[in-house]
């Protein structure tokens, strides 16, 4: 008889890091997949991180996941994006060696205590009083499970677009996931259609590279994990390189758009809106004369370059035209050809904060199965289903995320409240509160919960203590301390090229300044001069964004008082006099757990929030 705790379907970026978490709480956890060589693949470009990713990578890496440790160590070029903008939109992105990232992931789950790692394919799901009993495999397996959780990515009913050829696959070369696509239909759950697409490989001995610009990794490196050594971290920096489209390349393809899937509605499914395929570039931003292309290497060797900028399901001999018509690729040979691909997705506003299904409890889905994109929400949401699952197995409280606490806290409320009518990915402007979401504070925000989990181990964990109290205590000294303009004083701003002060100002707002440099503030605050040059930057950046946070300070508590109020379950909204039918129909179907995210539901104006908050508040007098 196969048993255990959890069952993870799928694994891609969120079905490893749900199996990990898992395992490592302790668990019987079984990771099943529809082949081990491909655990963790990249089915896009080779890289981890970016802008507003970088974020969830290093969330993910404080909760106690493995993304931001594997990619530390497979990356070929490191960089920060936005490095010139203000600290809380810089992200951090690395190139990473997709084989190596692949290996790394595969032998961690291999090796990892509790968990089991089995090829198969999932066909159905049973169910039993509501709640799933077991799974059945394409090789005859029943698996029995207290929990499960599904991270099938771009696999359910997928299907592969390149001109007008088209045929069922998961991925380019994989095989589909149709009878589990089936099974979920008849479990009642609302399956839709979103679209994604890649672009052509190529080989690299048969690019120009001397004919296009080089654009190379950051000079000092920074690791994307908090536990990787920060002074030591000196990894390979391979170059990516930059060239550009062209009218030509517009041409043909304008001559051959109808021969796209996209125009020739062959595709029916919505696509990211932020990663259009070229040609839609070509058609929607027609007044553009180019549009810029990134070469970047799929692994350390560089056999081979992803065009990133280039998505495409063209038919592959217009694929052929459009590479040889820019600069630098006029005798590119094609290792493998760019195409869609459509999927089916669920509906999320079915799930809970906990990701877990509303009604059965112990079935929880995480990743593109979401409507998400990208391996970072993949692997935090897979992160985050599996915590739960495991807390479930012990009964304990749900882990939920605020919107103020973390980045993934906002991934989760928007999919589970709003639910998405475009593949999700993560930007900075989603985050009301992204000035306290730095991907530096991403480790005292979040350390604490990883901690407690059994996901982080306790030398990391004092290590963040040490951060945390020494950046408060500079804090709370800053705010403390006045800066009077004396004569010693003004000399010293002068100095160091500040600006003078009339009044006596407090330290604080010093330190903050948009001009403030660490050889600043050793002069400035001697007493930090024996700080470590990240603490000092820390130090300077708490300052400069305390007095907003502390202006947003005043809506957060009010979010986190409209959270504590839980909605019954149950709950009679007909019976609730004054909220309208439209409300009602809303509040019925969205079922929110609590008065925020009643509050966020599109349609529930602030008198039904009212409405709302009066009854519960009654209810609970009145128990
Ligand atoms: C062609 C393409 C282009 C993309 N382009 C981009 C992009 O430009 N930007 C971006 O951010 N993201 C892009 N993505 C999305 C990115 O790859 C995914 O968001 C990410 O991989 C999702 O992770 P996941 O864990 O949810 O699923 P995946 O990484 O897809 O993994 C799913 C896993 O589930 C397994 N599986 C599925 N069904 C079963 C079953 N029934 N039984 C057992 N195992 C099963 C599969 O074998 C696979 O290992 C693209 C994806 C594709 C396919």
């Amino acid at each position: 008889m196969h048993k255990y705790d959890i069952t993870v379907v799928g694994a891609g970026h969120a079905g490893v890091e749900a199996s990990l978490a898992s395992a490592r709480m302790g668990k019987k956890t079984m990771l099943i997949t529809m082949s081990i060589d491909q655990i963790c693949a990249t089915s896009c470009n080779p890289a981890i991180g970016g802008l507003a990713k970088g974020h969830i990578v290093r969330e993910i890496d404080a909760l106690g996941g493995e993304m931001a440790k594997c990619t530390d160590k497979t990356g070929i070029q490191f960089r920060v994006l936005n490095a010139s903008k203000g600290a809380a939109v810089q992200g951090s992105r690395a190139q990473i060696d997709m084989d190596e990232y692949k290996n790394y992931m595969k032998n961690i789950c291999l090796n990892t205590k509790n968990l089991s790692v089995y090829q198969d394919e999932v066909v159905d799901i049973v169910i039993e009083n509501e709640l799933v009993e077991k799974i059945k495999t394409k090789l005859g397996l029943d698996i029995y499970t207290k929990q499960l959780i599904l991270t099938t990515g771009t696999f359910l009913n997928g299907e592969i677009h390149i001109g007008k050829n088209s045929f069922p696959a998961g991925r380019a070369c994989e095989k589909p996931s149709n009878n589990l696509s089936d099974s979920l239909s008849k479990l009642g759950l609302s399956l839709r259609r979103f679209k994604t697409g890649t672009p052509a490989r190529i080989i690299a001995n048969s690019i120009k590279f001397d004919e296009i610009e080089q654009h190379g990794g950051d000079k000092k490196p920074s690791p994307l994990s908090f536990q990787t050594d920060k002074q030591n971290f000196n990894p390979t920096q391979n170059s990516c390189y930059i060239t550009y489209t062209n009218k030509i390349t517009h041409d043909i393809i304008k001559e051959n758009i109808a021969d796209a899937p996209m125009f020739s509605g062959q595709i029916q499914g919505i696509g990211p809106r932020y990663c259009p395929s070229i040609e839609d570039k070509v058609y929607r931003f027609y007044t553009r004369d180019r549009h810029q292309l990134f070469l970047e290497p799929q692994t350390k060797e560089a056999n081979e370059y992803y065009i990133n900028g280039l998505s495409t399901s063209l038919p592959t001999e217009i694929q052929d035209k459009v590479i040889k018509s820019i600069k630098g690729l006029e005798n590119a040979v094609v290792s493998r050809y760019g195409y869609a691909i459509e999927y089916d997705f669920i509906d999320t506003k079915v799930l809970t904060t906990k990701l877990s299904h509303k009604t059965i409890t112990n079935l929880y889905c995480a990743g593109q199965i979401n409507g998400t994109t990208g391996y970072e929400e993949a692997g935090a949401q897979g992160l985050i289903a599996g915590i739960n699952a495991s807390l479930s197995c012990d009964k304990k409280p749900a882990f939920v995320l605020r919107r103020d606490e973390a980045y993934i806290g906002v991934l989760i409320d928007d999919l589970v409240t709003k639910g998405t009518n475009e593949p999700y990915r993560m930007f900075t402007s989603r985050a009301e509160y992204r000035l306290l979401l730095r991907e530096e504070t991403a480790d005292i925000r979040l350390g604490k919960y990883g901690y407690e989990f059994g996901l982080i181990n306790k030398t990391t964990h004092n290590k963040t203590k040490i951060k945390n109290e020494t950046i408060s205590l500079a804090v709370e000294n800053m705010l403390s301390v006045w800066f009077n303009p004396s004569k010693d004083n003004l000399k010293l701003l002068e100095y160091v090229g500040e600006d003078k002060i009339s009044d006596k100002t407090k330290l604080i707002d010093i330190v903050g300044r948009s001009t403030m440099t660490k050889e600043k503030l050793d002069i400035i605050v001697p007493k930090y001069r024996t700080l470590g040059d990240y603490i000092k930057n820390e130090i300077i950046i708490h300052a400069k964004y305390y007095r907003y946070i502390q202006k947003q300070q005043k809506q957060i508590s009010k979010m986190k008082n409209m959270l504590n109020l839980k909605i019954p379950d149950g709950i009679d909204y007909n019976s609730l006099s004054g909220l309208s039918l439209e409300v009602v129909e809303k509040l019925n179907l969205h079922k929110p757990e609590n008065l925020f995210q009643a509050s966020q539901i599109s349609g529930i104006t602030p008198s039904a929030v009212d409405i709302l908050l009066l009854n519960i508040s009654k209810r609970i007098r009145d128990v």
